[in-house]
C-alpha cells in the first residue's frame, strides 16, 4: 500500500490517476487532493477517496464546502499545494498541475522527502537544474509521467548503467502536422483543440499543436536524462504507437510501445518499479496501417529550433520561452490572439529577455513575470 497526494486532481491526468486508485484500492491510499477552481467535481473526489486533507487554489469560502466533506481539512489558495505537497504525509506526490505552478511544489515535495511523480513538465523547463540538484540531495528519483519521458525511462531501465547515445523523442505532429505556414496563422481555437490521438487539457493540447510541447518536452529530456541538446533528437511519428526510444553506442535502439493511453505511464510512476493492470486496450500491432516517422520541420514549427537556441543560450532562457508560451497560449484560448502570434509572442520575448539569470527560485520567478509582462506589452502594440 502506497499513500498518494495529487495535486491538480480535477484534471486530465489527475482524473486518470484517481481512476488507477480507484482500480487498485489495495495498492493506493489517496492522501490529498488539490483543484484550482472545480469545487464541483473536487467535492465529488473527496467524497469518494476520503482524503486527509483537500484544497482549490481558487479560495472559496468555507460554506460553501458541504457538511459532508467538513471533516477533511480545507486549505485555500496557494498554501493548498504546499499542504498537499509537503505537509500531508505521503509516500508520492504526483504533480499534475499545469504551468510554473507545479515549480514551488516539485521543489516542496522533494525537500519534504516525497517520491515526485512529474505530470508538470514546466517545473523541469523553468527550473529543471534546480530540481534535479535537490532531488539528487534527498537521493529520490524523479519518476516521469510524460508518455515520452516515461517510455525513455523504461528502455533506460534495462540499460545496466550504459549511457545513451541519443533520445529519439517522438511527436504525433498534432493536428496541423500537414498545415502550411499560411494554414496555422489563422487556425481557430477548436481546430487547435483537435488533437488527433490524445485527450489531455486545453494548455497542452494548444502546445501540441504548436509543437512548443515538445520544445518543453526536448528541455525535459535534458534535465531528466542528463542529455546536452545535440543528442535529443525529435521525430515526428504520426500514429503515437512508439511512445520513445533510446540508442546506444554499439547502434542498438530500444523502443516503447503502446497504444496511446495516459493511464499506462501513469500507473508506470505511481507502481514503479512493478507494474498494474490499468484497463488500457492491449496494442494490436495487425490493427496498425504502418508506423512512419519525419523529420519535424522548424520552419513551420519554430518551437523545434527556440528549445535548441534556449537550451544553448542557458540562463532563464527557456523559463522566458515557457512563461512567454504560457501567456500566450491563454491569449489564444481566449480568441485574443491569431494562433501564428503564439510563436511571435514567445520569440519577441526571447528576443527581448536574453541574459536573464536562473540561479535560484526567484531569479526564475522573476524571468517567468518578465516574459509575461513583455507578452503583455507586445499585445497591447
Ligand atoms: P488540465 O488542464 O486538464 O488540469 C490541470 C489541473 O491543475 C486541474 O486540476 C486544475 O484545476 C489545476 N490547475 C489549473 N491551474 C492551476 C493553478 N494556477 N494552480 C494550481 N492548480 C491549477 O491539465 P493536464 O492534466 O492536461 O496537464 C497537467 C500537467 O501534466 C501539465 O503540465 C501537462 O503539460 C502535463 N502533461 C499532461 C498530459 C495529458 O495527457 N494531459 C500528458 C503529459 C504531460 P481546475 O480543474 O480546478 O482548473
Ligand atoms: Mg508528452
Amino acid at each position: 500500500m502506497r499513500t498518494i497526494s495529487i495535486l491538480g486532481s480535477t484534471g486530465s491526468i489527475g482524473t486518470q490517476a484517481l481512476a488507477l486508485c480507484r482500480l487498485h484500492p489495495e495498492e493506493f491510499r489517496v492522501k490529498a487532493l488539490t483543484a484550482h477552481a472545480n469545487s464541483k467535481l473536487l467535492f465529488e473526489q473527496v467524497r469518494e477517496f476520503q482524503p486527509e486533507m483537500a484544497g482549490l487554489t481558487k479560495p472559496i469560502p468555507m460554506e460553501d464546502i458541504p457538511q459532508d466533506l467538513r471533516h477533511v481539512k480545507w486549505v485555500m489558495g496557494k498554501e493548498a499545494l504546499h499542504a498537499a505537497a509537503a505537509e500531508v504525509p505521503c509516500d508520492m506526490v504526483l504533480v499534475s498541475v499545469v504551468g510554473i505552478a507545479g515549480l514551488q511544489s516539485v521543489m516542496d515535495a522533494i525537500h519534504a522527502g516525497r517520491t515526485v511523480l512529474l505530470a508538470n513538465k514546466e517545473a523541469l523547463v523553468t527550473g529543471g537544474h534546480l530540481v534535479m540538484d535537490a532531488a539528487k540531495k534527498m537521493g529520490k528519483p524523479m519518476l516521469p509521467v510524460d508518455s515520452e519521458h516515461s517510455a525513455i525511462f523504461q528502455c533506460l531501465e534495462g540499460a545496466k548503467g550504459n549511457r545513451p547515445s541519443r533520445l529519439i523523442l517522438t511527436a504525433s505532429g498534432g493536428p496541423f502536422r500537414t498545415w502550411t505556414k499560411e494554414q496555422m496563422e489563422g487556425a481557430t481555437r477548436a481546430q487547435a483543440l483537435n488533437h488527433p490521438n490524445w485527450s489531455m487539457g486545453a494548455k497542452i493540447t494548444i502546445d501540441s499543436a504548436s509543437m512548443f510541447n515538445k520544445a518543453l518536452e526536448m528541455i525535459e529530456a535534458r534535465w531528466l536524462f542528463d542529455m546536452p541538446p545535440e543528442k535529443i533528437q525529435v521525430t515526428v511519428h504520426p500514429q503515437s504507437i512508439i511512445h520513445s526510444a533510446v540508442e546506444f553506442d554499439d547502434g542498438a535502439v530500444i523502443a516503447q510501445l503502446g497504444v496511446p493511453d495516459m493511464r499506462v505511464p501513469i500507473q508506470y510512476a505511481m507502481a514503479y518499479p512493478h507494474r498494474l493492470p490499468t484497463g488500457c486496450q492491449p496494442l494490436d500491432l495487425f490493427a496498425l496501417s504502418g508506423l512512419t516517422f519525419e523529420k519535424g520541420d522548424p520552419e513551420r514549427f519554430p518551437a523545434l529550433r527556440l528549445a535548441v537556441e534556449c537550451m544553448n543560450a542557458g540562463g532563464a532562457a527557456c523559463t522566458v520561452l515557457n512563461g512567454a508560451n504560457e501567456a500566450a497560449v491563454a491569449a489564444f484560448l481566449k480568441d485574443e490572439i491569431p494562433f501564428g502570434a503564439i510563436n511571435r509572442l514567445v520569440e519577441g520575448a526571447i528576443d527581448r529577455l536574453a541574459g536573464l539569470p536562473a540561479n535560484n527560485l526567484e531569479d526564475i520567478f522573476h524571468a517567468d513575470a518578465e516574459a509575461r509582462r513583455v507578452v503583455a506589452e507586445l499585445l497591447a502594440k
